[in-house]
């Protein structure tokens, strides 16, 4: 049952989708990020980038409340992490989840919506089914419903996770290296789902690796090594001091992504 402060019709539109406040986690000793603070208006598509190691993957845990902060707290439409977990939903990276068990797309998808079946109800309601089957068809997976999860490339995969998400009502989506990978035809079905998920009022946080095509694909950008160096719009955030400064010097072809950033400034 949500309860009426989760309910998204309760929620102003001014209000952030999320808001991170000096966030400090840790593993062991050592802080993997460090007294982090944003905020993300609802509606946005966000990349996360940063070099390997920066914190990139914590922070998504951090934002969907796998990880308890040392310090700090992040805020889910105002309302702290812990108490609006259906409101936020996760697609992990490719190949990080091991099929060793034989479940359907279809049946990954109704996962979304077992959340809200009342355990003394068996099976799925219509309602439920009509949700399942809107959701895989905005990920345009309904001709693979009945297929094993585990026979699918990466990308389908990653689009049945989608489904999930979308199926459990979630406004905030958060994937990890969605396009890590994957041929130029998946990207952009993978950024066709991303663009209708924004389009319907969702927030879409992702984390991506490749600088070139970030300018490109996100409204806004987290620039991260530990701790935050930049957010902004791609071009506030893809500064060729500031990435150098985070990444080392080791930015390949920042010519182009200046002219990939002005192109879009124009
Ligand atoms: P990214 O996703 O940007 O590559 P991560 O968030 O995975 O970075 O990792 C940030 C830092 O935390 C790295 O130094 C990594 O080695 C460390 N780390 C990540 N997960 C764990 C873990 N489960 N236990 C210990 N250290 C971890
Ligand atoms: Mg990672």
């Amino acid at each position: 049952m949500i309860t009426s402060q989760e309910l998204p019709e309760s929620i102003e539109p001014t209000t952030p989708a999320i808001s991170v406040e000096h966030l400090t986690v840790s593993y062991g000793a050592v802080p993997a990020l460090l007294d982090v603070s944003f905020s993300i208006p609802q509606g946005q598509l966000v990349g996360i980038i940063g070099p390997n190691g920066s914190g990139k993957s914590t922070l998504v845990k951090a934002i969907l409340g796998f990880l308890r902060p040392d310090i700090g707290s992040v805020r889910i439409f105002g309302t702290l992490v812990e108490r609006t977990r259906k409101l936020v939903a996760y697609v992990p990276q490719r190949g990080s989840v091991d099929w060793d068990f034989p479940v359907t797309v279809e049946e990954v998808a109704m996962m979304g919506r077992y959340g809200n079946i009342p355990w003394w109800q068996w099976g799925a309601s219509k309602h439920d089914r009509e949700i399942v089957e809107e959701a895989l068809s905005i990920v345009r997976m309904s001709d693979f419903r009945k297929r094993q999860i585990g026979e699918l490339s990466g990308g389908q995969q990653q689009r049945v996770f989608m489904a999930r998400a979308l199926a459990q009502g979630a406004r905030v989506v958060l994937l990890d290296e969605p396009f890590a990978g994957v041929d130029a035809a998946t990207e952009r079905a993978i950024l066709n789902v991303l663009e209708s998920a924004k389009k319907s009022g969702r927030t879409l946080v992702v984390v991506h690796h490749d600088l070139a095509t970030a300018a490109e694909f996100f409204d806004s950008l987290i620039l991260l090594k530990q701790r935050l160096f930049a957010f902004g719009t791609p071009a506030q955030v893809l500064q060729p001091e500031l990435l150098s400064e985070v990444y080392d010097g080791h930015v390949r072809a920042f010519e182009h992504l200046n002219r990939v950033v002005q192109e879009k400034a124009k």
